[in-house]
């Protein structure tokens, strides 16, 4: 490998040479970037190597009540926080599934977004928290909600030369949640996922969902949680909200499992979770 490295002393530093050094990339836990160097699909001219960036790393609990991760907050860091209570276990439930022990110490939140690997485990679970993305470039910050991070397979919001740094969830009603992994083994990617919370506001409790690995981005359809506002014993209702999503995927196929086996397990995975957390599944 050739690329030389740069260790930036505050993000407008990082962002400063990304923008100024044609073929520079970011490298965070390095967990999936120097795989991809040793496999030659990126060739990198420069790494700006987030590692020193204080205002990037863990979690805080903002005046708001929301909740920031910084992106070098690694998988384990997320995994064991305390702060990470209500709807937001959401994602300690995530990040603990993540691979393995190895993957979990090295990767971290920003890395997986920018690489947004559909069947990543923190994608459904910040698109089923509301959570928006902090990032920065040269032309200074914003913020873009999960519903508008992902474009399309491998393809995200960020312009050439932005990262990440940090996700934001909003506070929310406390409730159950849920992340189920289907995986042909413990620590392998997910064939399909389901970020779930059970959400109750005075109207009757509804569920709020994101699946995924079926497209390029988690599937959720807001308008089809109303739908089943107060139907989540309904067997019918709950089979028309996995329906409603089934509808929108776009799944491929590849060594974790067929298009057509994905989009069957769907409404499957589904009902099962919300059985699980409605308790419909004990008896
Ligand atoms: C063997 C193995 C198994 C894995 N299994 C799973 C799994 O089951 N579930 C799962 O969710 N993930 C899995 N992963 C991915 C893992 O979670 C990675 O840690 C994650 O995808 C990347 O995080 P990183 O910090 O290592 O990023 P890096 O490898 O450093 O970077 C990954 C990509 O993101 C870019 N990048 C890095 N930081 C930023 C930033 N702050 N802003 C913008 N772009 C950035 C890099 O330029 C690069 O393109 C696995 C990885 C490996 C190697």
């Amino acid at each position: 490998m050739s690329a030389f490295v740069r260790h930036p002393a505050s993000v407008e530093e990082a962002v400063g040479w990304l923008a100024s050094i044609p073929g520079a990339l970011p490298i965070s836990g390095g967990a999936s970037l120097m795989a991809m160097i040793n496999a030659r699909l990126v060739e990198p001219s420069c790494l700006v190597n987030l590692e020193r960036l204080e205002e990037l790393r863990g979690l805080s609990l903002q005046a708001d009540g929301s909740l920031r991760i910084g992106a070098m907050t690694r998988h384990r860091d997320i995994a064991g926080s305390a702060l990470l209570v209500g709807a937001h276990v959401l994602l300690r439930q995530a990040a603990a599934v993540i691979a393995n022990r190895p993957v979990r110490n090295m990767g971290t939140i920003g890395g997986a977004l920018g690489h947004a690997d559909p069947a990543a485990d923190y994608l459904g679970p910040l698109r089923c928290l509301d959570a928006e993305i902090e990032i920065a470039g040269r032309s200074g910050r914003r913020s873009v909600p999960m519903s508008q991070f992902i474009l399309g397979w491998y393809e995200t919001a960020l312009a050439p030369g932005e990262i990440v740094v940090a996700a934001r969830a909003p506070p929310l009603p406390a409730g159950a949640t849920l992340y189920r992994k289907v995986a042909r083994v413990s620590g392998d990617f997910a064939t399909i996922s389901c970020a779930l919370r059970l959400e109750e506001d005075g109207r009757g409790t509804t569920a709020r969902a994101a699946i995924g690995a079926c497209g390029p981005a988690p599937l959720r359809s807001e308008t089809a949680e109303e739908l089943l506002r107060g139907g989540l014993g309904d067997a019918e209702a709950v089979a028309r909200f996995g329906a409603a999503l089934q509808a929108h995927a776009d799944p491929i196929d590849d060594v974790r499992g067929s298009a057509d086996y994905r989009l069957k397990l769907i409404p499957r995975v589904l009902a099962s979770a919300i059985a699980e957390l409605t308790g419909a599944d004990r008896g």
